[in-house]
């Protein structure tokens, strides 16, 4: 079986997920919906994508010369699937829409639990997600942690979590947000809501974080302090993260994310996105009985190969999670 996606919202999550979803055998892009005629609305449609748009939008697309195959409702009508990567909020005033139509949603982290029920990390809770109508890819700081807290957790157990997000203050595309030279707590009130976040995929982890906001549209940047119910050593620690498949180690003269980018650059990766969790292996220690490391996050892609798994859970063309990151990771080149 082929699964047949749409997108609704193409900008930085949907773009990227339009073109992951290409590369699978097992699924194909049947439309990305776009409400402006904007260069990424000519762009979706010179790679061969369908463009679909709002039915109110859709003679502003004509006039601008950008050919629609139809309304959104149209789109709908020949997907399996949706992933939804409208602005954050935004996703929530569409599950009537899919709802009618039929069709299952994955929304992004912009959005609360609640509209899903289900949050999702494909390496934490896989089989949760199976068969659901509806399920959320959790935001990308979020995707990161998950991504080390739960092989951490099932291999010493995680006694508790203290995590400090140092966070990019806006999209290397976005002119509107900041700031550009200030460092922000954000939010000042403590602690952050990306505890209780990870807590949604898996909510038996002690998790507590704080966030700033940097001048920087590069990565964020997590500090990660962990209390671990079994005594191990930085080594044993390492080992075991060396082996999840969507966590790279970085070193060899990577001292920043600028840096992590410029390899991504060189690796001639797609928009230079690092879909893994890059962990500085040098920094993993354990002082005091604790465990400490930082981890870069690639905000724009970290979430991408996810939505790659979501689609496969929810549609069920495979049960095994493993087996899922597996082939979204070959055929992403991951
Ligand atoms: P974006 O602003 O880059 O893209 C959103 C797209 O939706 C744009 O193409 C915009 O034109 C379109 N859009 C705007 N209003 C719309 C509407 N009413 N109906 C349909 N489409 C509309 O946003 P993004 O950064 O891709 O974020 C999308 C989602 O992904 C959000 O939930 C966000 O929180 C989440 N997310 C973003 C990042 C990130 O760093 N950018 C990382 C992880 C998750």
């Amino acid at each position: 079986m082929t699964v047949k996606v749409a997108i609704n919202g193409y900008g930085t999550i949907g773009k990227r997920v339009a073109d992951a979803v290409s590369v699978q055998e097992d699924m194909e892009i049947i439309g990305v919906a776009k409400t402006r005629p904007n260069f990424e609305a000519f762009m979706a449609k010179k790679k061969g994508y369908d463009v679909f748009a709002p039915e109110d939008r859709i003679k502003g697309m004509e006039k601008a010369n950008l050919e629609v195959e139809g309304s959104i409702d149209d789109m709908l009508e020949r997907a399996d699937v949706i992933v939804d990567c409208t602005p954050g909020g935004i996703g929530e005033k569409n599950k009537p829409i899919y709802e009618k139509a039929g069709v299952k949603a994955i929304w992004q982290g912009g959005e609360d639990h609640e509209l899903a029920g289900c949050s999702f990390n494909a390496q934490s809770n896989y089989e949760e997600a199976l068969g659901r109508d509806f399920v959320r890819v959790v935001s990308c700081n979020t995707t990161g942690l998950c991504r080390v807290i739960k092989p951490l957790d099932d291999e010493f157990g995680v006694n508790k979590a203290r995590v400090t997000l140092m966070r990019r203050a806006a999209d290397p595309a976005d002119i509107k947000k900041g700031p550009i030279n200030a460092i922000v707590p954000n939010p000042i009130k403590l602690p952050s809501h990306h505890g209780p976040d990870v807590k949604t995929v898996l909510p038996d982890i002690d998790i507590a974080t704080t966030a700033v906001k940097l001048p920087t549209t590069l990565m964020h940047l997590h500090t990660i302090n962990m209390e671990l119910n079994s005594e191990c050593t930085a080594e044993e620690v390492e080992a075991l993260l060396a082996k999840q498949s969507r966590v790279r180690f970085v070193g060899q003269g990577i001292t920043s994310t600028a840096e992590v980018m410029e390899m991504a650059r060189d690796m001639n990766r797609p928009r230079s996105d690092m879909w893994e969790n890059c962990v500085w292996n040098e920094s993993i220690t354990i002082y005091e009985g604790e465990l400490y490391f930082f981890q870069g996050i690639h905000q724009e892609s970290d979430v991408i190969p996810e939505n790659v798994d979501a689609i496969r859970a929810v549609m069920e063309v495979e049960k095994d999670g493993t087996k899922s990151v597996a082939k979204t990771n070959k055929a992403m080149g991951i």
